[in-house]
């Protein structure tokens, strides 16, 4: 064996001295980089390198909001105490594998398998633009809509008393609910889910017809360990006023998913007046002066609250820890095994071809004169 080794090694370095010396050095090189790739593709390197960021910092916590970063549009990942998984939107499409690959990274981490309760606040793609995905790759238990129907619906004559949206994304999504018999529910104001410990409740909106998009936006108190969360999707100023006015003082809430990513039209005076939110989230990708609105920043600053966006800190975890509302930017562990093997590809590569050759250095030269 040894014998057989010293004859491989004497035959390598007679091939590479005698002729081939380039080609030997390219095919080595290539292997090396052919074991890189491999190595690279089959521990989801190239995931690492563009899925977003996972945030694990409050693993196995029973209560956690995951703020996903997806630009100027809505994404919120809720875990429940129930052990259970609520989806509040999508973002865009562009997002959507993205977003898929931060659930099922989710999912692996809680021991999760589905996503129990689904909503979609309205039908605007900024909100909806991954939401076929998300049904096409997980299962959807509960499927939570705005009282808002479909081209399909319209056509069909179904719920005449709703308003209507014309788009074709909001019909696909709905349609697959109907072929897949997802279970839909209509999120009207006054809907509420009690969940272990957690009560969810619906202020918004009512049924009548709106006449803009955004002002279908289902509105959500999410209450547990008497902590407050107000999510208020994109509504605008009027439909800000009519649930101040119903709810008052019961809006008062740790929490504000800010409405419309910080545009005017929303987070009015009354609003802030009545939820005096601790910490105010915006959702948004800070590429214009109106998402947020400076007017806006400014209200929540003089409400005394800590104002939080993804443009700034990409996806934003919060839990309760000690009765306290805890929040952290998502954070990736360094993926160690592409190091390695980005390091040990650079030395074999430098010490295969040997960049000092060239150079008018006398060690090397006499090293390689040897
Ligand atoms: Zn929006």
């Amino acid at each position: 064996m040894k014998q057989q080794k010293k004859t491989f090694k004497e035959k390598l370095k007679n091939e590479m001295l005698k002729s081939g010396q380039f080609y030997v050095k390219l095919c080595f090189t290539i292997l090396f980089a052919v074991i890189f790739v491999v190595i690279f593709v089959s521990n989801n390197g190239f995931n690492y390198c563009y899925a977003t960021i996972y945030g694990n910092n409050f693993q196995s916590n029973p209560f956690q909001i995951h703020f996903i970063d997806v630009g100027r549009g809505d994404c919120i990942l809720i875990k429940l105490p129930t052990n259970q998984t609520m989806l509040i939107d999508t973002g865009e499409e562009e997002y959507s594998l993205r977003v898929c690959e931060y659930i099922t990274q989710y999912m692996i981490a809680e021991d999760m398998d589905k996503v129990d309760y689904f909503l979609i606040t309205h039908p605007d793609t900024d909100h909806i633009g991954g939401a076929l995905k998300i049904m096409q790759t997980f299962e959807v238990v509960n499927f939570l809509r705005p009282p808002v129907i479909s081209i399909s619906e319209y056509e069909r004559g179904s719920y005449p008393e709703y308003g209507y949206d014309e788009t074709y994304t909001y019909d696909n999504v709905i349609n697959y609910a109907y072929q897949n018999q997802i279970t839909m529910h209509f999120a009207i104001d006054g809907m509420s889910l009690n969940l272990g410990e957690c009560k969810i409740t619906c202020l918004s909106p009512t049924e009548e017809v709106k006449q803009s998009s955004n002002n279908y936006s289902v509105v959500l108190m999410i209450e547990y360990q008497n902590k407050k969360f107000l999510f208020m999707g994109d509504c605008e100023n009027s439909i800000e006023s009519r649930i101040v006015d119903k709810y008052g003082n019961n809006l008062n809430a740790d929490l504000l998913k800010v409405g419309h990513h910080g545009s005017n039209t929303s987070t009015s005076q009354k609003l802030l007046d009545a939820v005096k939110p601790q910490y105010a989230v915006i959702s948004t990708d800070g590429n214009s002066q109106y998402f947020p609105n400076a007017k806006v920043i400014e209200r929540l600053n003089n409400a005394n609250s800590q104002v939080l966006s993804t443009a700034k800190m990409g996806t934003i975890l919060f839990t309760i820890e000690d009765n306290n509302i805890v929040f952290a930017k998502a954070t990736r562990p360094p993926n160690y095994l592409a190091i390695i093997f980005a390091c040990f590809l650079t030395i074999v590569l430098i010490v295969w071809e040997n960049p000092f050759k060239n150079l008018n250095m006398p060690y090397f030269q006499k090293k390689i004169a040897k």
